[in-house]
């Protein structure tokens, strides 16, 4: 577990640019703008012995994206082996034993399979959606996936509002590797500090974005976020205006 830092609810002042109307927002999709169907996971993960309730699977994640960033600040490069990392210490988290975690890892991937599993479009979503659009602001969803999020964002009614969906599978590229985000600006037509960006891996998102020029926000729904001080917001509809927080 990461050293934890002293409480801090970041509400801050963005480095830059926090004068001008952002041309384009971006977003992540999985724990962003789509989460987890936790209830579900609860009904799938609990035994008779050991029930799981939806909120402790919740804040279990957090260790998960925890993991995520020690690999990947500690010197780790490999995105693919990060998620490993996520889903096993997740579910350490939610105590599930470590001999049935491989069992859990294989049912989680047969029911993503079926259908996936980050499919839960949380209330005030789609109304600043709408905004954000009535305002003339461009979007885009970044995704690190498996070539569904377009089709994901479709069957949710998300898809209407994005200019850009950007998925790593599709353009061979995955965060943090700034390149994913420059396809983005590039097809939004927009500079990096005409954007901004949040998603809820610090490692991954954020660090992503800045590596590409584009300010970012931390997606912190529980406010358990709290081995980073960064810029941190409870919900995608806070991203803009940030300087109004
Ligand atoms: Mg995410």
């Amino acid at each position: 577990m990461p050293a934890r830092k002293q409480k801090q609810r970041t509400v801050h002042h963005p480095e830059k640019s926090s004068h001008q109307k952002p041309k384009a927002l971006l977003f992540d999709f999985g724990g962003t703008l789509a989460f987890l169907d936790y209830d579900l996971l609860a009904h799938e993960f609990s035994r008779d012995a050991r029930p799981i309730d939806a909120l402790k699977l919740e804040h279990a994640e957090y260790e998960g994206r925890a993991a995520i960033d020690r690999h990947l600040m500690g010197g780790g490069n490999d995105v693919i082996a990060s998620y490993m990392q996520y889903f096993n210490n997740w579910m350490a988290a939610a105590g599930i034993p470590a001999a049935e975690i491989e069992a859990y890892g294989e049912h989680f991937r047969r029911l993503h399979g079926e259908a996936s599993l980050w499919r839960v479009v949380r209330p005030g979503t789609m109304e600043a959606l709408e905004r954000l659009k009535s305002e003339g602001i461009k979007l885009a969803i970044v995704s690190n996936a498996e070539g569904q999020i377009e089709s994901d964002a479709r069957r949710y009614g998300l898809h209407p509002f994005f200019d850009v969906i950007v998925d790593s599978h599709v353009v061979g590229v995955a965060k943090p590797d700034p390149r994913i985000f420059q396809i983005a600006l590039e097809r939004l037509g927009v500079a990096p500090d005409e954007a901004r960006f949040a998603g809820d891996i610090y490692s991954i998102d954020v660090l992503g974005a800045h590596a590409a020029g584009i300010e970012a926000a931390l997606i912190d729904q529980h406010d358990r976020y709290h081995w980073i001080e960064h810029a941190k917001i409870r919900h995608m509809s806070e991203l803009h205006p940030l300087d109004k927080k």
